[in-house]
């Protein structure tokens, strides 16, 4: 049940952001008794399996200008609504490496990037881990079967296997195999993209908002946008400016605030926050916000296989290859990769093959959907400290506040990193007999990490190992924005269990007026 909070109740912990960190953050401190007002941008979606009309609906549409490698036309695929970007996600549930956590120790000072070691390490976040995984029913760990085979999946595994690749599997996705925290079985009905409309695949809003919902501690605002985090005189935050769904400004207050915006409207957000005493951005003495963003790379192998795949059918993700996530110099890059199965929807992957295209060639191609197998490159990539986002210049959205300005340039690691990862995937499945292969970078992305990094010194970062910004002692980053170094597996999981630390350490210095 929502419950209502004042305004002015400054008692209460206001969560921004409703997706996989701030989901669980409320889920979590609520738990633990924390009143919390949760803030979100978005509203509640309506949920069916017709991928292009949920995307148009839940999409994050402010306008946003782009310096750089992206794509200038689709540079970010997030959401704004209820559950956030797990809405679309596609639940793959790797936990990063312990090398990970080590990367500038691990690859060295590489020219151009702006590598750092976490203030934190593996086994000090392998318990949250297994809690994560355990929350998230991630299938094949904790006693939960494996996701079944399906065709997409096993032609890449078996032309890996004949490559003599090692570390092949169904993976690992917060998909319940079996009925799991009073949600069903998934039923491989496909297009997860879309939401799943039964609800098997973990989403913040199908498991952890109504886990806050249940706990009598957690009210829910939707469709409101917070526009500026306030501070008294002393440097604390006193609470935040939203406008609501009726585009009306309110003022919550707050004992403490926590930013799980998605890492572009997190920096942003703070960047939006200046003030006297913060000229340049709240928590952001050292100008560091907005800096090192990463974004994982994501790269497509598209083939034409001799015989129907149907590719769509079942779990997104099905099939997994994750030889290659080690460090491994001799390859000639730092950090690694993975290959993943990806099935995806009709209007989207003939487009990928043959982008811009359109008359009888490109209707030919769309007739060989279904024979069509894919798998998805998804790889570390380094931080730059000038990959950042800004504050644009001109263009305001429409409650008058400048959009966030985004600049990406691939450093030269990732571009050899991707185009080996490329090259290998393309015998992958020549090793099983594809006609053609297609293979390209994706210059739109979907994750958004590292631009409120943790760091142990204040002057590398934003925040501490617990998320808590170094010049903010009221004020916490919660989601990927925090993310020191990105890794070779996409990073929800990792969000997920942060949020789960965050919440304890958080839930005990409020409880011990420590805070
Ligand atoms: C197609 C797709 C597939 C993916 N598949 C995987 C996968 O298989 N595995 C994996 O690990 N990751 C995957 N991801 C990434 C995953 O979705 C994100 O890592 C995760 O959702 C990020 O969590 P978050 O809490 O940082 O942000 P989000 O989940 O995006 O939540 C942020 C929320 O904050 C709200 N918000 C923003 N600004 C404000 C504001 N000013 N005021 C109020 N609210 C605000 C937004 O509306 C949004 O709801 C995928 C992403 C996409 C797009
Ligand atoms: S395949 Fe399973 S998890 Fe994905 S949308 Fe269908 S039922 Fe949900």
């Amino acid at each position: 049940m929502n419950k209502h909070f004042d305004l002015n109740d400054d008692r209460v912990v206001v969560v921004i952001g409703s997706g996989a960190g701030g989901g669980t953050l409320s889920a979590e401190l609520t738990a633990q008794g924390i009143d919390v007002v949760c803030l979100e941008a978005g509203a509640t979606p309506l949920l069916e399996q017709n991928v292009p009309a949920v995307y148009g609906r839940t999409r994050w549409s402010d306008p946003r200008t782009v310096e750089g490698d992206l794509n200038p036309d689709m540079p970010v695929m997030i959401a704004k609504a209820v559950g956030g970007t797990t809405v679309f996600w596609t639940a793959v549930t790797l936990r990063r490496q312990p090398h990970d956590f080590r990367s500038l120790t691990t690859y060295g000072a590489l020219p151009g990037t702006s590598l750092i070691d976490w203030p934190l390490d593996y086994d000090t976040l392998a318990p949250f881990y297994a809690e994560a995984e355990q929350r998230m029913g991630a299938s094949g760990l904790h006693g939960k079967p494996d996701v079944p085979d399906h065709n997409n999946g096993e032609v890449l595994k078996i032309g890996a296997r004949r490559r003599g690749y090692k570390h092949v599997s169904n993976g690992h996705l917060s998909v319940n195999t079996v009925p799991h925290d009073g949600r069903p079985q998934c039923r491989q009905m496909g297009f997860c993209t879309g939401g799943c409309v039964i609800g098997a695949k973990w989403t913040s809003l199908q498991a952890e908002i109504p886990r806050a919902q249940a706990t009598g501690h957690f009210e829910l605002r939707e469709q409101a946008q917070v526009v500026t985090i306030e501070h008294d005189a002393g440097g604390r935050v006193t609470g935040v400016v939203y406008v609501d769904a009726k585009g009306e400004r309110q003022r919550q207050r707050a004992r403490a605030v926590c930013v799980a915006a998605n890492g572009i409207e997190t920096p942003r957000l703070l960047l939006m926050s200046q003030s006297g005493r913060f000229p340049h951005g709240l928590a952001n003495d050292a100008g560091q916000v907005g800096r090192h963003w990463m974004t994982d790379l994501l790269g497509r192998v598209i083939a034409l296989m001799p015989g129907p795949v149907h590719n769509y059918r079942g779990t997104t993700n099905t099939g997994l290859v994750a030889d290659d996530i080690r460090h491994d110099p001799s390859r000639g890059f730092a950090g690694g990769f993975l290959y993943v199965s990806r099935g995806i929807h009709l209007p989207v992957w003939p487009n990928e093959w043959s982008p811009g295209e359109w008359g009888a060639d490109y209707a030919k191609i769309m007739e060989q959907y279904p024979n069509m197998a894919s798998a998805a490159v998804i790889g570390e990539d380094m931080p730059v400290a000038d990959n950042r986002i800004t504050l644009a210049a001109e263009v305001k959205d429409a409650h008058g506040m400048p959009v966030a300005h985004l600049t990406k340039r691939y450093h030269a690691n990732d571009l050899a990193l991707m185009d080996h990862a490329l090259k290998n995937g393309e015998e992958i499945y020549r090793a099983v007999g594809a006609q053609q292969v297609y293979t390209s970078m994706s210059r739109t992305v979907i994750h958004n990490l590292g631009t409120c990094r943790q760091s142990r010194d204040p002057a590398d970062g934003v925040c501490d190992a617990f998320g808590r910004t170094h010049d903010v002692p009221n004020l916490f980053i919660s989601d990927g924005s925090q993310f020191s170094t990105s890794a070779a597996v996409p990073p929800t999981l990792t969000i997920v269990t942060l949020a789960i630390r965050q919440a304890r350490h958080l839930a005990g210095q409020l409880k011990a007026n420590a805070l």
